[in-house]
């Protein structure tokens, strides 16, 4: 499903279709990189198997990665290495993750369909647009407020309806729209935060980076089993930014 252009309901149509075959001729010439990263990407979930405990990313994970436009995702200077599998700056002193690890935390909560997923530092929206592909609810919430609007006006006109965002502080959670199937934090924290495991469901997941700031930090993966108890899983070391805000000791 791709729901990368505006929908064509207003007069006059002739720029909007010029608009859209501009958009559909830059969405192909991004098509050999894009390619190319989703080999990168199998390639890298081989070769950390034994530290994931998965020998690939599933089907579905790899489609929605190959579905979300992240070209569309970053700015425009930086719009040349979109495709390339690192980091990039997206204004603040903030980053949107490498391709692989957002992969790799998409594929770790195992995605469901009828699914409510919590995303703690929306940033350039890129991980919230990938989760929308995969589950019915998404919400994501971002501490620095002007990410926080552009995310919401990207999402809104690259078509994700079922994202929802909120500038705050996603120490505290979304106490509302809980509980949550599984919680991604995108940024790291120096532990998990109770407020979090509480809005996990049972048998919910939250994927977490912990750890000291740009020091030595680890992809956790919590579960909350049926009967509410907490098991920690060390996963892989990673690099996030700081998760700032409230409780950030
Ligand atoms: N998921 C993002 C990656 C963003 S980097 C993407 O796909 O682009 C991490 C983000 O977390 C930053 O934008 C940062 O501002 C935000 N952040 C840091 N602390 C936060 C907090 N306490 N609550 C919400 N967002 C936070």
């Amino acid at each position: 499903m791709s729901r990368r252009f505006p929908s064509l309901t207003s007069l006059p149509l002739l720029p909007l279709l010029g608009l859209l075959l501009a958009e559909t001729l830059i969405a192909d010439a991004f098509e050999p990189q894009r390619q190319q990263l989703m080999t990168e990407i199998a390639d890298l979930a081989t070769e950390t198997a034994s530290e994931t405990g998965r020998r690939a990313f599933s089907a579905a994970v790899m489609a929605a990665m190959t579905e979300v436009p992240r070209h569309r995702f970053v700015p425009l200077d930086q719009v040349p290495a979109a495709y390339q599998n690192r980091p990039l700056p997206i204004g603040h002193g903030q980053t949107i993750s490498q391709p692989y690890i957002v992969a790799l935390m998409t594929d770790l909560i195992d995605p469901r369909a009828d699914q409510t997923v919590l995303e703690i530092g929306t940033g350039s929206g890129y991980q919230a647009a990938v989760l929308a592909e995969l589950v019915a609810q998404v919400y994501s919430i971002e501490i620095i407020a002007p990410l926080a609007a552009e995310a919401a006006n990207r999402l809104q006109e690259l078509g994700y309806p079922n994202v929802q965002t909120r500038a705050g502080d996603g120490y505290y959670g979304w106490e509302e729209a809980g509980p949550f199937d599984a919680i991604l934090v995108t940024a790291a924290a120096s532990h998990v935060p109770p407020p979090l495991i509480r809005q996990l469901k049972p048998g919910g997941r939250m994927v977490i980076p912990v750890g000291a700031h740009f020091m030595a930090q680890y992809l956790l993966l919590v579960e909350k089993t049926a009967d509410g108890q907490i098991s920690t899983r060390q996963i892989l070391p990673v690099r996030f930014v700081p998760l700032t805000g409230g409780g950030k000791d």
